[in-house]
């Protein structure tokens, strides 16, 4: 992994008075900070239309306040370069430069803090940065002043936090809630707890912003959004309650200490939204992976099968679907402990070994914040059950866990994401987590990290109807907003008519085969569980199945093709020297498109992967004739993948 930065001080930047202007290396990105009636504020603008108003900056502490009656120390500025490669992001090699912009603020009393901002091309990235103050080496932020207060014509694209200890098991928040498309600003959330991030706005005719977090590791807790109060969003603590309400809401921090980072994403367009690597670049590996870690795909029982398939001859299936796709993995679901055994579960991974097939097993992380009887329970929650339980993974030759229901984003529960990553990679062994929060730069942070569910994920087709019809529309949706910011462990990519075993009952899939295919392109997750059934090996499209023993799940380059949030998206892919690009629509009528992809010559012979009528979906040889234009045209709940 090459890794480079420099840091060079410049002049450019305007300081006059109490306020600094920088802007991006392209010169459209624009920051300016400022103190106004005691407070530090800052706005952002794209090529000269505003996308931030004065928002604040500063936070309270138990040391102090750092939000209010604050002076301005001095500021230098800098050139930052970036380069470094990343196998399991949208993109394989990331050149990152920017201006960067450190401000120091001094207290009434004389304490001090430093905010540290980098302003790329389309993002940016700030954070505190708190040093000793005297003989105080430790602090509480009891709250955050940090806030964003867009023009009023904005809308939104949220989805809200949960209410603490709801939902299956009391197993509440997990970054499971529906969508608002284009919403007011002042829409209240559902629960009134205000919206989980990643949050996208629609800046009328200046732009689009997308917000996150990242570099949140087991020394902060997660943040999230508040409800619109005042004209602004500001970032929020973990509610008490969360974690059956054991551990702090507020994140405490020894000095010299510093937050999490912040990031805005900003465009004219949707593109730099999608494109995005900002969560990666500001963050770095925090160890080396011990273990070879396996992107790559998997079959497992429960989605289809459900909870009666976790038992030694099922899996055998499952892991005979594995081979017979060529996939890597195979994912053993709840309750294994009890129905399959210790001793079974090592002859299944020994089965799957002889048939150049991994194990990745399924734990619970509860704990004291849930009700989860799905076992195991207790063993992923502390260290010494849990290493043992390492160990054991490694002698039977697992080399992934999927580790379920976690209590919330407070402090000590980033510690517990974190404490399962470290603990793993002694093992050799990566991680996937579900029923969980969303990752927020783990990817590079954590080398064994390999997935986050934090979405309404394909579990919910076999739950409700509702979901199975909404597919297209979260189809449409997640690679503006949720996958943008992080990798998002769907378990897609249905081939059965219906969500059962028999394939003749259950809730109805409403998608089309080259829909299904699509999101595999579309959805990005470095392991991917796809949702296929052994039956599928011959009531599937014969071309629908080639196309999944194929497809990769690890990019060299992504690029949003055209789309608009929650209506269609077309993306365009690259593994090595192959481009994928997908599309589906969401819409309640047939779409046509003049697709650009300067990717494809004339004279290309590509192959297309979409519904034909009376003859289902298949696959057809797709000549270029005009250089870098293609005309697609897509059904509703329908999709295409073309392969070049
Ligand atoms: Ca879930």
């Amino acid at each position: 992994m090459k890794y480079r930065s420099t840091l060079l001080t410049l002049l450019a930047v305007s300081l006059a008075g109490n306020a600094a202007t920088v802007s991006s290396p392209d010169s459209r990105l624009t920051l300016t900070t400022s103190i106004k009636d005691g407070k530090a504020v800052y706005s952002v603008s794209y090529d000269g239309k505003p996308i931030l108003f004065d928002s604040p900056l500063g936070f309270e502490s138990n040391i102090g306040n750092f939000s209010d009656n604050l002076t301005s120390v001095g500021s230098t500025t800098g050139d930052i370069s970036r380069s470094f490669n990343q196998d399991r992001i949208k993109k394989s090699h990331i050149d990152w430069s920017a201006k960067s912009l450190t401000e120091e603020y001094s207290t009434p009393d004389g304490k001090k803090f430093t905010i540290q901002w980098e302003v790329g091309n389309n993002d940016i990235a700030f954070r505190y940065l708190i040093p000793a103050q005297g003989d105080t080496r430790s602090m509480i932020i009891t709250k955050e002043a940090t806030g964003y207060r867009f023009p009023d014509f904005t809308t939104t694209f949220l989805t809200p936090q949960s209410h603490a200890m709801i939902g299956w098991k009391r197993s509440k928040p997990s970054y499971e809630e529906f969508y608002s498309p284009d919403a007011p600003l002042d829409k209240p959330s559902q629960y009134g707890h205000g919206f989980t991030f990643p949050a996208l706005f629609h800046v009328g005719d200046n732009g689009w912003a997308l917000l996150t977090e990242t570099g949140v590791d087991g020394g902060f807790c997660g943040s999230r959004l508040s409800d619109y109060k005042d004209g602004v969003f500001t970032v929020e603590f973990p509610m008490p309650e969360e974690n059956n309400g054991n551990g702090t809401a507020a994140p405490g921090i020894p000095l010299p200490g510093k937050t999490p980072w912040r990031t805005i994403t900003v465009g004219n367009e949707l593109k730099p939204i999608v494109e995005t690597t900002i969560p990666w670049n500001v963050v770095e590996p925090l160890y080396e992976a011990t273990g070879e870690v396996r992107p790559g795909r998997g079959t497992w029982s429960w989605i289809i099968w459900q909870d009666n398939s976790i038992n030694y001859e099922d899996q055998i299936k499952y892991i005979d679907l594995a081979a017979d796709m060529g996939y890597e993995n195979v994912l053993v679901d709840a309750a294994w402990d009890v129905n399959i055994g210790r001793d079974r579960m090592a002859q299944l991974a020994k089965y799957a070994k002889s048939k150049g097939v991994n194990l990745i097993v399924w734990y619970s992380s509860s704990g004291w914040w849930n009700d989860i009887v799905q076992s195991p329970v207790n063993v992923m929650s502390r260290p010494i059950p849990r290493k043992e339980e390492m160990k054991w993974l490694k002698s039977i030759g697992a080399t992934g866990i999927k580790v379920d229901f976690f209590g919330g984003d407070k402090q000590e529960t980033m510690r517990l994401y974190e404490d399962i990553l470290s603990d793993a990679n002694d093992y050799g062994i990566s991680v996937i987590f579900h029923g969980c929060t969303m990752p927020r730069g783990w990817e590079r942070m954590y080398p064994n990290y390999v997935g986050s569910e934090a979405v309404l994920a394909s579990e919910n087709l076999v739950f409700s109807q509702d979901f199975c019809d909404k597919a297209p529309f979260h189809a449409a949706l997640h690679p503006f907003i949720r996958n943008a910011a992080g990798s998002m462990e769907y378990g897609g990519t249905v081939l059965n008519k219906r969500l059962d075993r028999t394939n003749e009952k259950g809730t109805i899939r409403r998608t089309t085969d080259a829909f299904e295919i699509a999101t595999a392109i579309l959805f990005q997750n470095p392991v991917q569980n796809f949702a296929l059934a052994p039956n599928n090996l011959t009531d599937a499209p014969a071309d629908a199945i080639q196309f999944m023993k194929d497809v990769p799940t690890t990019w060299d380059e992504t690029l949003l093709v055209d789309g608009y949030p929650g209506k269609y998206v077309v993306l365009a892919r690259r593994h090595a020297d192959k481009w994928y690009i997908a599309g589906v629509n969401a819409l309640d009528k047939p779409l046509k498109l003049t697709l650009d992809l300067p990717m494809l010559n004339a004279g290309d012979e590509a192959t297309l992967y979409s519904e034909k009528k009376g003859k289902g979906m298949t696959a057809s040889p797709l000549k270029i004739k005009n250089p870098g234009k293609v005309q697609v045209s897509i059904d509703p709940a329908d999709g295409f993948v073309i392969v070049d």
